[in-house]
């Protein structure tokens, strides 16, 4: 395989953008290739080599690259204009489904990024509840602001700065760490400060670390113990959101909380953040009430078609039975690979989440940390020459998407077979 014009990009590159990229993961050792376009389920760089692609932009393409559905309803939509400063029918559309769809929401805030809604979703909390103190999971990633980078998960993790260098201790010092599936952790977290939490914000499965799973029963008790002291409970559903059910994690689990918060799949590869939740806490965000949050993208005509293009293709083309379906035999086939090769590695996963954790199966942050990085650094290249792109880091979620052909699944479980060996 030749990436010989992806290595003087980044050469070039390196001299004009931070470590040669605009977001810390797209770094891949030694350097990483250069997209030319993408289609489908495929991904083809500037020296003419076509990957199998399970990266799908970080987790928006559930349709895979380039969907028609989408395509056409952004192209309606330039030829009306991209941006005008006004409401528009549009959003209107788009919240009045989510708030159809996901059962705890009840009004929605249109922002561009994850960041913006998982930020604006803590700043909502706190102005309804008058208190300071929020709880995240370790490994748990909500976005690249301030008060969420501590113990993050990501490229956080990845690059071994899970808490950013540049955030003053007190700008995080109301944030309150807990680990993953233990419920004990957090109850005595809440006891421990009951006067000053505002909200415990949880992706329900591990996404940024993992697929981590919830055990039984964990969603339940972080819903109880949340209820039962008043704090606001925020399910960061930017990757679960539209993947896992059309209603999220909180349809798929049966645990409904206080506020959602939504992204990536919704956009369709377009930038849309949702805040999302309870009338009352909804009502305290700006110009309605005093919590204020702005943004000149915020409800972009151009998201906001592309989000009710996602929506009814969902819908049409059963998207969540045939990923269910396939992710459970994707699984079960590179579960048997590892048997067969009788290695300690487990795979993790549901729907259209999967990963091999070279190691134990983890079900929180600190077990995660101990997989075998070393060795799937080397595994990921190795893919990456047969023609299979991974996120490159044992922290990331693979994502199977409509696009992927059985065609594709075959040839990437006889490349996890190869390379495993
Ligand atoms: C990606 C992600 C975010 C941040 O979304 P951006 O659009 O990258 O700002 C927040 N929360 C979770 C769970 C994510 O996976």
């Amino acid at each position: 395989m030749i990436t010989e014009k992806s290595r003087k990009l980044f050469e070039e590159a390196k001299t004009v953008l931070p470590g040669g990229v605009s977001s810390p993961v797209r770094a891949i050792k030694p350097y990483p290739f250069y997209t030319k376009s993408a289609d489908g389920s495929k991904i083809t760089d500037v020296d003419g080599n076509t990957y199998i692609d399970y990266v799908m932009g970080y987790g928006p393409l559930l349709l895979g690259h380039k969907h028609p559905a989408i395509r056409e309803a952004v192209t309606r939509q330039f030829s009306n204009g991209w941006l005008y400063g006004t409401p528009t029918e549009l959003e209107v559309s788009l919240a009045k489904k989510i708030i159809s769809l996901y059962a705890s929401i009840e009004m929605v805030r249109f922002v561009s990024t994850g960041t913006e809604a998982t930020m604006g979703a803590l700043r909502a909390a706190r102005g309804f509840t008058g208190k300071n103190k929020f709880i995240k999971i370790e490994g748990g990633f909500h976005g690249a602001h301030e008060a969420a980078l501590v113990k993050a998960g990501s490229g956080a993790t990845t690059l071994g700065t899970p808490d950013s260098k540049g955030v003053p201790a007190d700008f995080t010092k109301h944030t309150l760490q807990v680990p993953y599936n233990n419920i004990e952790a957090m109850t005595q977290a809440i006891e421990a400060y009951r006067d000053d939490v505002a909200a415990v914000i949880i992706e329900p499965v591990l996404g940024n670390i993992g697929p981590i799973l919830p055990e039984k029963g964990y969603l339940e008790d972080v819903r109880k113990v949340t209820e039962e002291n008043d704090v606001v409970l925020i399910f960061d559903e930017v990757i679960t959101g539209f993947r896992l059910a059309m209603g999220g994690a909180q349809e798929y689990f049966g645990v409904t909380p206080d506020m959602t918060t939504l992204g990536k799949i919704l956009g369709g590869g377009f930038h849309i953040g949702v805040i999302g939740g309870k009338r009352e806490i909804m009502e305290n965000i700006s110009p309605a009430g005093a919590v204020y949050q702005a943004g000149t993208f915020n409800g972009s005509p151009v998201s906001m078609s592309a989000g009710l293009a996602v929506i009814e293709t969902l819908r049409k083309e059963k998207v969540h039975g045939k990923l269910e379906t396939a992710g459970d035999s994707m699984r079960s086939a590179i579960s048997d690979v590892v048997a067969d090769l009788g290695l300690n590695y487990n795979m993790s996963g549901l729907s259209s989440m999967f990963k091999v954790f070279f190691g134990d199966l983890p079900h929180n942050y600190e077990e995660a940390l101990k997989c075998d990085k070393e060795k799937f650094n080397v595994f990921f290249n190795k893919m990456l020459k047969d023609g299979i792109f991974l996120p490159p880091s044992q922290y990331e979620t693979n994502f199977l998407s409509l696009a992927h052909s059985q065609d594709d699944i075959d040839k990437t479980v006889e490349a996890y077979h190869r390379n495993l060996k």
